[in-house]
């Protein structure tokens, strides 16, 4: 599929073949290795799993082996098959039958996606492998800025070094340094050199862009825009997709995160004007859940309902209890009604994981950057 058939002789020359070729034909071959791409990713992805749970919480991605969150107990080699063993088990802990969330199949399918999208679209080249080793770091960060709000730097830092080791062995479309060294009369002749080059340069601008807009934003409001997390994953984007991809990014990223803002806000302006009394029930509620034992996972009013079971407690304040777990109950029981969530934060003060919408973007960029960028140089001519 030619779509970079309108890309000028010039141009072509900066830009390796395997960058020009997005799509592999059809052909029993190639279906053939699609398909061990997408095990292999699964099996990747279900590592993933392992590093998106642990990692943030600074435990060990090795030891000890994989167990149930809920009830500690190892999980069987049979009930550790990627996507398989969710549906077989119905999303249940065999053990405990505690929930498995959705996350683990969705890891696990998204980086299968991705390793077997690789090689349809590049084919059997180190491109593949540099864009898997990158669409694995992205799926990672992505759902683990999801989950916890963090970027773990176990991720960014040696992403760094990776894609510009990548930049150096696997030369991309450098024609974005080499645009910018003919503003300054240089030229260098090796690709690879440029290409590592090129890689520094895409990581340098974003985190130098990120990190500007993070100090303007803090000199005018005192607070802390972006994380640093952010800036790290912007500067790994860079060294994997060069300067001229890596503005894609940069400019994306924000207009995608705004699109979700004003989706929010438009969800917020016809949100049921129920606000008040639901807060007036939350307040009610958590001063219920401090006065009882704070189990997570329980109701207020199981809670009460263990602990009279128990005889704990004072007759007084257990009543007490009662009532307040009552209104809380209620209260959740309205929320749900009203399809919004009790324990939301204002809509202004709500905190966005920007990671989300940089790693979404960086993954669309592998597949469609250099789509993008012919259709935009495709207006001049
Ligand atoms: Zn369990």
């Amino acid at each position: 599929m030619a779509i970079c058939c309108r890309f000028g002789n010039r141009s072509r020359a900066l830009v390796p073949a395997s960058y020009t070729i997005p799509l592999q034909p059809n052909n029993p071959v190639n279906t053939f290795f699609e398909c061990v791409l997408f095990v292999l990713g699964l099996a990747f992805g279900s590592f993933l799993n392992v590093c998106i749970t642990r990692i943030p919480r600074d435990e060990s991605v090795l030891r000890p082996r994989s167990h149930c969150r809920e009830c500690g107990k190892p999980v069987r080699w049979r009930d550790n098959i990627p996507v398989l063993s969710f549906l077989l088990l119905r999303g249940r802990c065999r053990d405990c039958r505690g929930l498995i969330p959705y996350r683990y199949p969705a890891v696990e399918l998204l980086t299968a996606v991705v390793f077997a999208g690789c090689y349809a679209w590049f084919g059997p080249t180190w491109v593949t492998v540099k864009f898997c080793v990158f669409g694995f770091l992205l799926v990672g960060l992505i759902f683990m800025d999801a989950e916890t709000g963090l970027l773990p730097h176990e991720f960014t830092y040696p992403g760094i070094v990776i894609g510009l080791g990548f930049s150096w062995l696997v030369p991309g479309d450098s024609s974005g340094t080499w645009l910018l060294l003919l503003l300054f009369h240089r030229h260098i002749d090796s690709v690879r050199w440029l290409s590592l080059l090129d890689g520094f340069v895409g990581a340098l601008f974003g985190a130098c862009f990120f990190y500007f807009s993070w100090a303007l934003y803090y000199l005018a409001r005192k607070r802390h825009g972006l994380g640093f997390g952010d800036i790290a994953l912007i500067a790994m984007t860079g060294a994997f997709l060069g300067l001229k991809l890596n503005l894609l990014v940069i400019i994306a990223a924000p207009i995608v995160t705004l699109l979700y803002v004003v989706m929010l806000a438009v969800r917020e302006a016809f949100r049921p004007r129920r606000k008040l009394a639901l807060a007036e029930a939350n307040a009610v509620s958590s001063g219920a859940d401090e006065m009882l034992a704070p189990d997570q996972g329980q109701t207020a009013s199981s809670r009460v309902a263990a602990m009279s079971a128990t005889g704990q407690g004072g007759d007084s304040k257990r009543s007490t209890m009662q009532a307040a777990a009552q209104q809380s109950v209620e209260a959740q029981s309205s929320a749900a009604d009203a399809d919004v969530t009790v324990d939301e934060a204002p809509f202004l003060q709500r905190e966005l994981p920007f990671g989300v919408f940089l790693g979404a973007c960086a993954l669309a960029t592998i597949f469609f950057g250099q789509v993008v960028w012919l259709w935009y140089l495709a207006r001049f001519r």
